[in-house]
């Protein structure tokens, strides 16, 4: 094709979703998305959970099924990068050469795994988890690994432990800080997923840096610490994180911060470019205002509506409370809210019982709950975080006070003074 009315770079949660709303929301022109993977978009979630542990194929995590984008008149260019956007010409341009015009364009690239620095990372048998050709070329190293290295507490390091401890895998795992999910979680439940991974058999090490890999005819084999241990690997697995995709944008002249620059419209400060999900750095009223990123298929869907509205000329902000779910053994945990820069954290219920709530406040008012096998708190916590209200402690870890009558005129509470309320 020469040209599209939209074009959607990126085939993961954002830019099939946005295809997805562009239809439901009547579209009427042409949509092209294209895509560096070769495979049609599919949900990444499992990837870490249970694509890894053989529970689901790769048909099974399609985000739709695959005759539905030809059906929906959305064109897929797969295995196909773009390299190049010319803004002002409203075209980008391919890894091959060619190029696509576009009337708007929808960037949707996420993010791409940060790699180790230290010697030996190139080795082979280093892997990360982000696409499914990450997953199947670890999956073909289990076949003889018997034993495999991870390296970060963080959600998916965890959710990968979990995963290969299922399928019977020696499993250790290495966090450079004090406690896991540091970065996303407060001590409670960094306390309770220590406990669990370790009754479920991983070797869990904190506060441990990485200072090589070690290997043998090109091949990982071990994990050297800062302190010299040397930690032997069958496969070593990354959950480091992730480096915003947006290159080809920020030599565009977008503005770039932490990933590309967003307004609440999801607009880019380039003409006619949108971009959303994991890569767009927007504001967000959850976060008091602050402006980041957030990497949660929620983020990217919403986002993703967003764009298809604003391009339809339907008044459209985004502004959804963001949510997030990890899957862990036989624990579901549900997050609503962001907790970021909250000042006490609440236990409601007994991490013993292996169903309860962390509650996480700022100045009273509740920013986010983390809600593990309970999914009534999560459902009904919502609207304490949106009402802004202020409820006395003891309610909120009364477990036997549903969260939602709290948030009500009804419940004993005061509201914040107005100029708390942003
Ligand atoms: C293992 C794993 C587990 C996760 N678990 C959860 C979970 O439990 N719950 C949750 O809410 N979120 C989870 N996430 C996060 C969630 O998957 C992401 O937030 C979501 O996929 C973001 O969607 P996106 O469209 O922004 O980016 P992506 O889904 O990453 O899609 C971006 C696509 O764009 C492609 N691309 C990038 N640059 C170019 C280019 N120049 N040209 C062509 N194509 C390009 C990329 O290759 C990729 O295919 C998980 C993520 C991973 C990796």
């Amino acid at each position: 094709v020469d040209r599209v009315d939209v074009l959607i770079v990126g085939g993961g949660h954002g830019g099939a979703q946005a295809a997805i709303a562009l239809r439901q929301q009547n579209f009427a022109g042409t949509i092209a998305i294209v895509s560096d993977d070769v495979h049609p978009p599919y949900e990444r979630p499992p990837l870490s959970k249970a694509y890894l542990s053989g529970a689901r194929s790769l048909e099974q995590i399609f985000i739709r099924p695959v005759t539905f984008w030809a059906d929906r008149r959305v064109e897929l260019f797969l295995g196909r990068r773009v390299t190049r956007v010319e803004a002002k010409e409203h075209r980008v341009v391919l890894a091959d050469g060619s190029s696509i015009g576009y009337g708007k364009l929808i960037w949707a690239g996420g993010g791409h795994p940060r790699r180790l620095s230290c010697e030996g990372h190139e080795l082979k048998g280093v892997h990360s988890v982000r696409c499914v050709a990450d997953v199947d070329g670890l999956l073909a190293d289990l076949q003889s690994a018997s034993r495999v290295v991870l390296i970060g507490g963080g959600y998916i390091g965890l959710e990968a432990a979990s995963a290969l401890r299922k399928l019977d895998k020696q499993v250790v795992l290495l966090e450079a800080l004090d406690r896991l999910l540091a970065r996303v979680a407060g001590k409670a439940l960094s306390s309770f997923y220590l406990a669990e991974h370790r009754a479920h058999g991983v070797d869990v090490r904190l506060g441990v840096s990485v200072a090589a890999i070690h290997g043998e005819s090109g091949r990982a084999v071990g994990v050297r610490l800062a302190d010299g241990t040397v930690v032997d690997a069958g496969a070593v697995v990354l959950g480091i994180g992730i480096i915003p995709s947006v290159e080809p944008l920020k030599a565009a002249g977008a503005a770039c911060s932490n990933g590309v620059d967003v307004d609440e419209q999801c607009r880019t400060t380039l003409e006619d470019v949108f971009a959303i999900g994991d890569c767009a750095c927007h504001t967000n009223s959850f976060a008091d205002g602050a402006r980041l990123r957030l990497e949660s298929v929620q983020n990217a869907n919403d986002q993703a509506v967003v764009v298809a509205k604003v391009i339809m000329g339907a008044p459209a902000r985004y502004e959804a409370i963001p949510w997030f779910w990890s899957e862990q053994y036989d624990l579901k945990l549900q997050t609503v809210g962001l907790s970021t820069g909250y000042d006490t954290e609440l236990l409601r219920g007994d991490p013993a019982t292996r169903s309860f709530s962390v509650i996480y406040l700022k100045e009273g008012r509740v920013l986010a709950l983390d809600c593990v096998n309970a999914p009534r708190d999560y459902v009904q916590g919502r609207a304490l975080i949106t009402s802004r209200v202020i409820v006395p402690r003891e309610k909120l870890s009364d477990v036997s006070v549903a969260l939602n009558t709290l948030a009500g005129p009804a419940a004993n509470q005061t509201r914040p003074p107005a100029s708390a309320v942003k």
